[in-house]
């Protein structure tokens, strides 16, 4: 069982007590840190500090790669208490369009300043000496819903029309060769955007949302394929006591990180989505028993997460206090064969 987290450079290098911290990580199974990264067209931190960041942590023992959100999320799904959040996409990128001509929704079209400007950034990950980078959600076209979305922006329907010929985007869901090439269409699209920012030497993780799939733009098969060393996190909700402490909730957790694992295949190297959000959203309590429940289904893998926020002390003494159990339901599991399942919404 391997544990990981991520943080802000500005987490490692403005705490004076830094080891201390670094010491209880340690004690809580945790050994690879992703450091913040580069967010929709923006550095959390200047890459000078990213540099400086990954050395502290190197001499403190961890691994480091860097974690990526590689479209705008539309909002601050990140840390609402901060105000000096930057939820806008970079300049030249452009939002995604909803079938009813909304913008600042959540994900991004991927343009070619999109892909320039993350390109560049997976650039300067490389010269730091980054090995791997996770897209660290929102690689979609779509919010967590059931219907087929997608990009309608008018540089993308004019894409598709090209292809397909006209239509009317009401049809979508309604007529089934539109819906299964405005899908196809889609998931290239995204598949694409990875395949062009990718640098030699940097493997691409993706953070597959609960129940993400080709109506969201995500085809894990294509990726596989066209994108050599990629691999995943498969997405479970459940980041608030709200959500995980109803049947529905660990139904649609199970069910969800399944039909993921089901589809990627080779899941030694495959992540869960172990996430608190907004801050203490969920207790130390129930993120140890959504980490026993991952384990049971056959993750070996944990990834952390809580937004941008640092999670407090307790969380990491209530991992450190489980590690022990945590690593004999490890031991004791073996991955099953997964099947799909409907995804419950
Ligand atoms: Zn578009």
């Amino acid at each position: 069982m391997q544990i990981c987290y991520n943080c802000s450079a500005n987490t490692v290098l403005n705490n004076p007590e830094w080891s201390k911290k670094a010491a209880l990580l340690k004690k809580a199974g945790i050994n690879t840190m992703w450091l913040f990264g580069y967010f929709y067209g923006h550095w959390d931190t200047s890459p000078e500090d990213v540099a400086r960041a990954k050395k502290v942590l190197e001499e403190d023992g961890f691994e480091v790669n860097a974690a990526n959100v590689p479209f705008g999320h539309g909002g601050n799904a990140l840390d609402p208490d901060d105000p000096n959040f930057k939820s806008d996409i970079g300049e030249g990128w452009r939002e995604r369009w909803t079938k009813d001509g909304l913008v600042k929704v959540n994900t991004t079209c991927p343009n070619d300043k999109a892909i320039s400007d993350t390109r560049d950034a997976l650039l300067i990950f490389k010269q730091l000496g980054m090995k791997k980078a996770f897209f660290d959600d929102d690689l979609r076209f779509g919010k967590w819903s059931p219907e087929t979305q997608g990009c309608f922006c008018p540089d993308c329907l004019e894409k598709f029309r090209n292809i397909y010929g006209n239509f009317s985007v009401d049809d979508i869901d309604r007529d089934e060769a539109l819906t299964a090439a405005w899908k196809r269409f889609q998931c290239e699209n995204l598949t694409n955007f990875v395949q062009k920012i990718s640098v030699d030497g940097i493997r691409h993780g993706v953070m597959l949302m609960n129940n993400v799939d080709e109506r969201h733009g995500v085809d894990v098969k294509m990726l596989k394929e066209r994108v050599p060393g990629i691999f995943f996190r498969v997405g479970e909700g459940c980041f608030s006591d709200g959500a995980f402490d109803t049947e529905k909730g660990k139904l649609c957790l199970t069910r969800s990180v399944s039909n993921h694992m089901y589809r990627i295949g080779d899941n030694t190297d495959t992540w869960s989505e172990t996430t608190v959000f907004p801050k203490n959203a969920l207790s130390p309590a129930n993120l140890v028993e959504k980490m026993k429940i991952e384990l049971h289904i056959g993750l070996k893998n944990i990834y952390l997460m809580s937004g941008t926020i640092f999670l407090d002390d307790v969380y990491f003494n209530a991992i450190a206090d489980a590690l022990p159990l945590l690593q004999e339901i490890d031991a004791q599991t073996t991955s099953p064969n997964y099947s799909l399942g409907d995804p419950i919404w």
